[in-house]
This record gives structure tokens, C-alpha cells and sequence, in this order.
């Protein structure tokens, strides 16, 4: 009889999927099925509007442990943050299930809400983060400098967080990491044309300072054996394995360093 344990595998985290999107939520049980296989241990749900992240709260109530949600507005919906959002999110981030404020930030990308009612959105959940004293969940798309100067002021006086998904550049990562907050990746790394940026800035973030993410269903890894249609959860061994090429280190410790960057920046139980 073989006796000896084969090694364990590291455990990730996956801070970022969108299981309210229409790909996404029909499939819910399939995909935390599918990630559990992929060593997922933990995900968090992106709640985007208040609808979305209430939604985020009965999945991470449904699979205890295993899911925890985000609240915030999108910048996208921005227009439609209103004083029932406030009250809303309000409600929500007293929940120990919601282990974010956001996702909230500035997208100048397409502009589905003005810039003016971006700001005014993004500056109010801000305000109120601070009292809740969780880490924020950021998005900030084409609008480093307004989204910048809003929030210098907001860590100063003791917020924290994670870019999510961040696409930008080296002297932009340079910018955040100064600041304090933390840097979210995702299979934008593996994409080998629009990702360049990325690839030249991911060096320059500390190890300590990584956070692994899909953003399921978008941004399907290039580097992924086969195609499913949309991303998933069980995806994110592609953008492990793409930083860990990158940096030309071993997946398991970047894996190993973003787990536990995630599980403390968010409060998530260990193992
Ligand atoms: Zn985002």
C-alpha cells in the first residue's frame, strides 16, 4: 500500500464573478460544482446594482463559507443611484455574508451614465464605506485620474481595497499600490495583444498585494485549454498559471500568496 499523501494543492480565491449576469445565472450550481473541482475553495459574488447584490447575499447565505457577496453600483448604473440605492446598500453592508463595498468606480469607457452622475455615485458609496470598515471593491475603466484624485483623499482616512480588474499601466498599478490599495488580476493577463500594459505592470506589484479574479462570464483566459462559451469560476487556475508564467515563479506560491492576500483583505475563513 502507497502510504505516502500526495501533497496538497493550494486552495484559490476568486474575487470576482458576476453570477447575476444572464450567462451566468441559470448555471449557478454547475459552476460552484465546477470550481470546487478546480480547487476554488472560496468566491466572491459581484453585486453591481442593489438588485444584484441583493442577490449576491441569498447565494452567499445559500452556500455559507463557500460565497460571499460584494454591494456597491456599477459606474455603469450610476444614473439610477438614488436614495432607496443608499437605503439599500445601507441594509446590506451591515450583513456579515456582504464582505465588500462595490463594485463602485468610474468607467469613461462607453459611458452608459454621464461622468457627473459617475462621480456623484461613486463619492457617495466612499462616504459610507468608511463606516462600514469593509474594503472596497473597485472598478475604475479610462478614468485613472478622476478616480484617483476621488479616492487619495478616502484612504487617507483608512479605507482599503482592490482594484479589480485591473487593465491599466505600470506607472497607473505604481499609483495604486502607492496609495495602499491592492491590485485584482484577471485573463486579461493571457491576452497577448490588448493585455501588454498589464504584462509590463504586473512585475511591479508585490507579491503580498495580488488578488486573482475571473470576472466570469467576461474575459475568458487565452491561455485555457479548451473554450466553454463564457468564463466561470473553475477558470481561474488559467490566470494563476498566466501571472505565474509572467513572473516566471511557481503557480502554487503565487496561488498560495494571492489565497491568503484574498482571505485576509476580505475576512474570509482559512484553512
Ligand atoms: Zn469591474
Amino acid at each position: 500500500m502507497n502510504t505516502e499523501s500526495k501533497p496538497e494543492r493550494a486552495q484559490l480565491v476568486d474575487i470576482g464573478v458576476n453570477f447575476h449576469s444572464a450567462q451566468l445565472a441559470p448555471l449557478t450550481d454547475q459552476l460552484l460544482m465546477r470550481a470546487r473541482a478546480a480547487n476554488v475553495a472560496q468566491i466572491l459574488a459581484t453585486g453591481t446594482s442593489a438588485a444584484s447584490s441583493r442577490q449576491a447575499l441569498e447565494l452567499a447565505r445559500a452556500h455559507p463559507g463557500t460565497v460571499f457577496a460584494t454591494a456597491g453600483v456599477h459606474p455603469h448604473g450610476a444614473k439610477s443611484f438614488d436614495a432607496d440605492a443608499v437605503r439599500e446598500l445601507a441594509e446590506l453592508w451591515k450583513c456579515p455574508e456582504v464582505v465588500a463595498v462595490g463594485e463602485c468606480g468610474l468607467d469613461y469607457n462607453r459611458n452608459f451614465s454621464t461622468p457627473e452622475a459617475q462621480r456623484m455615485a461613486f463619492a457617495q458609496q466612499l462616504s459610507m464605506a468608511i463606516e462600514t470598515r469593509k474594503p472596497l471593491f473597485l472598478h475604475c475603466r479610462d478614468a485613472f485620474a478622476d478616480f484617483h484624485d476621488m479616492l487619495a483623499p478616502v484612504v487617507a482616512d483608512g479605507a482599503r481595497g482592490v482594484v479589480h480588474c485591473f487593465t491599466g499601466n505600470r506607472a497607473e498599478a505604481e499609483a495604486f499600490l502607492a496609495l495602499g490599495l491592492d491590485i485584482g488580476i484577471t485573463g486579461w493577463v493571457t491576452d497577448l495583444q490588448r493585455g501588454q500594459a498589464l504584462r509590463d505592470a504586473v512585475p511591479a506589484i508585490p507579491l503580498d498585494r495580488l488578488h486573482l479574479e475571473t470576472d466570469a462570464p467576461y474575459l475568458f483566459p487565452k491561455n485555457a485549454e479548451k473554450r466553454r462559451g463564457h468564463n466561470e469560476p473553475a477558470n481561474l487556475p488559467w490566470v494563476a498559471a498566466g501571472v505565474a508564467k509572467l513572473l516566471r515563479r511557481d503557480v502554487d506560491n503565487i496561488i498560495q500568496a494571492c489565497t491568503s492576500n484574498s482571505r485576509r483583505m476580505f475576512g474570509l475563513p482559512g484553512h
